[in-house]
């Protein structure tokens, strides 16, 4: 039984310009202990993608449907009530973007982190102090970071302590947004470690969103790149790399500088396009280099080129 089962997942934002559909269609598995990397440029879609999934929904809802199954529970039936209860932060948890500079400044970072403890019934103070104290050892940090202030940690810590409260109820599966986006390349490493550490030695699923290729293959298991909202390819790390099926795949990996190449890193022509006036057909058919008439005229069809690999492009269906 997959972890994570989604199937058309739409979510979609009332707003002054029109309808957004930051979400479309969106389809994905995951199985236990696995770490998914979702990338795509800002405005894809991804951070809208957790929400959905956490069911933190903002108020301008225009359309929320489709569903999604975790441990064999359609979270589509529970209740907004019942979710909270069962399933939000107890099985799926997330580390929002920039969560680590809202940590209440004035109380201590280890009473912060073992809070969702103390609000269990039948756990003890003792015992939520005890379980913060294992979390702030897995997450490589010394035990008298519990009594500090958030203003006395650097940003990797503070980072790793949004983490330790995330996981500090011991969920299943956790969503990272953009977790190292602030954070400079040695602490951004330190961070990639934990994560890796975390998911071998807890064998904790990761969703984990960034607008980073490398970063995510450097963690990941599969890969789903968004755009404009959609999934338009997703499979395991070393198809999506070393096969990538869909042009905007191919131009996002042609952006990626190589150590030990001489080829120049190239840029992706054009802009994202405006969410509330989508171009018909396939939402990338502006931008894209092999682009003919159909692809104008309807939007492309998920195809299979095999069982782990999926591509939103017409090109697989073959040229007219
Ligand atoms: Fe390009 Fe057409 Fe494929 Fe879209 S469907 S990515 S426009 S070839």
């Amino acid at each position: 039984m997959a972890l994570l089962r989604v199937s058309d997942l739409r979510l979609y934002y009332a707003t002054v310009g029109g309808v957004l559909p930051a979400v479309d269609e969106v389809s994905l598995i995951m199985e236990g202990g696995e770490a998914l990397g979702v990338v795509g440029e800002s405005g894809a879609g991804k951070s809208s993608l957790a929400l959905a999934l956490m069911r933190t929904l903002p108020r301008n809802i225009a359309l929320y449907d489709g569903i999604i199954e975790f441990e064999g529970v359609d979270c589509s039936k529970l209740s907004d009530e019942e979710f909270r209860k069962r399933i939000r932060w107890q099985r799926i948890a997330m580390v929002f973007q920039g969560a680590m500079d809202s940590l209440n400044p004035v109380m201590r970072v280890g009473h912060q982190v073992a809070e969702p403890l103390l609000l269990q019934p039948g756990v003890s103070r003792e015992q939520a102090y005890a379980a913060v104290q294992r979390q702030l050892e897995l997450l490589l940090l010394p035990p008298e970071v519990f009594q500090r202030y958030p203003h006395e940690l650097s940003g990797g810590m503070r980072q790793r302590i949004m983490i330790a409260m995330a996981l500090i109820l011991s969920p299943k599966l956790v969503i990272l947004d953009e977790p190292t986006s602030a954070l400079d390349v040695i602490i951004q490493a330190q961070i990639m470690n934990v994560l890796k550490r975390l998911k071998g030695e807890l064998g904790l699923s990761i969703l984990f969103i960034t607008h980073d290729l490398a970063l995510a293959s450097d963690l990941c298991d599969a890969i789903a790149v968004m755009y404009a909202g959609e999934i338009i390819e997703q499979g395991g790390v070393e198809e999506v790399l070393t096969e990538p099926g869909h042009p905007y795949t191919q131009k996002l990996l042609a952006t990626v500088p190589r150590l030990k190449s001489e080829a120049i890193p190239e840029f992706i022509p054009g802009a994202p396009p405006d969410m509330t006036h989508l171009p018909q057909g396939c939402r990338f058919h502006p931008r894209c280099p092999h682009a003919f008439e159909r692809c104008r005229r309807e939007r492309p069809l998920p195809f299979r080129p095999n069982p782990r690999h999926q591509v939103r492009c017409w090109l697989w269906r073959g040229r007219p």
